[in-house]
């Protein structure tokens, strides 16, 4: 019998660079009076400066996880522009993306960084969600399934296999506006292989131009257990569909 603690689905998105204050409450005060099907777990990842006036709404223990986009290794310093996971969590943050390919490709984000920013969330009772994700030179090379593999392997380095942490593929290709939206059959191979490197502990969302046309397809590949969203989940609207596509899929 599954735990009814453990969510079987789930449902993010990072607002990435966009939302005033003002825009941020509206949308977490949408959330707020949504019924959220049983056993999905919803999160949104506002920008930092949005974080505290998100969880004033969506307070942590509640039913919609609140997280940030990144924050140091360290938990406090002289790293001028940087936020700890300490300060995000007093801001109401219960979730860290880490990794995601944006950070990968224009803020120096190694593998060797995102291991110790897993160890930083881990330490203060943060879950992780670490995005990995093959480039498109990558794919047509035939190295997505090792490359992924050896990013998943970095990230989870040190980290007790019983440990929850959440893994997100998002295939560089597949995200943003200029990305190509991925078929079910493009990413059944890579989602198999983060499965089988990061453990049955370990959910795999998937990510990359996620839209309300390709949610169904993309939710039913095996071993995908949530979806991870830009710009579809923006407005509210579009994520409680999103949601609701999720939970009829896989819950
Ligand atoms: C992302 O950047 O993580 C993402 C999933 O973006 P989009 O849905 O806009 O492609």
């Amino acid at each position: 019998m599954s735990d009814p603690a453990v969510p079987s689905a789930w449902i993010g998105t990072s607002w990435k660079m966009t939302k005033t204050l003002a825009q941020a409450r509206e949308y977490a005060q949408a959330l707020a009076r949504v019924s959220w099907a049983e056993g999905l777990q919803p999160f949104v990842i506002p920008p930092a400066t949005a974080i505290s006036a998100v969880a004033d709404i969506l307070p942590p223990g509640g039913p919609v996880l609140v997280g940030a986009q990144d924050a140091h290794w360290e938990d406090a310093g002289a790293w001028t522009g940087e936020v700890s996971v300490p300060q995000v969590k007093d801001a109401g943050a219960r979730l860290l993306e880490i990794g995601h390919s944006e950070r990968r490709a224009h803020f120096g984000e190694t593998d060797e960084r995102v291991n110790l920013k897993v160890h930083a969330a881990l330490r203060h009772g943060v879950l992780p969600l670490v995005c990995v994700g093959e480039d498109a030179e990558q794919r047509a090379a035939g190295s997505a399934v090792e490359l992924v593999s050896s990013q998943v392997r970095a990230a989870l380095d040190g980290v007790a296999s019983s440990t929850q942490v959440l893994l997100a593929y998002e295939p560089v290709w597949a995200i943003g506006a200029g990305g190509t939206p991925a078929a079910p059959e493009d990413i059944v191979d890579v989602v198999a292989a983060i499965a089988e490197v990061g453990g049955p502990a370990r959910p795999v969302l998937y990510g990359g131009s996620v839209s309300l046309d390709n949610a169904a397809g993309l939710i039913s590949v095996p071993g995908v257990t949530g979806l991870f969203v830009g710009r579809s989940a923006w407005e509210v609207e579009g994520f409680t569909a999103l949601a609701e596509i999720v939970a009829q899929r896989s819950t």
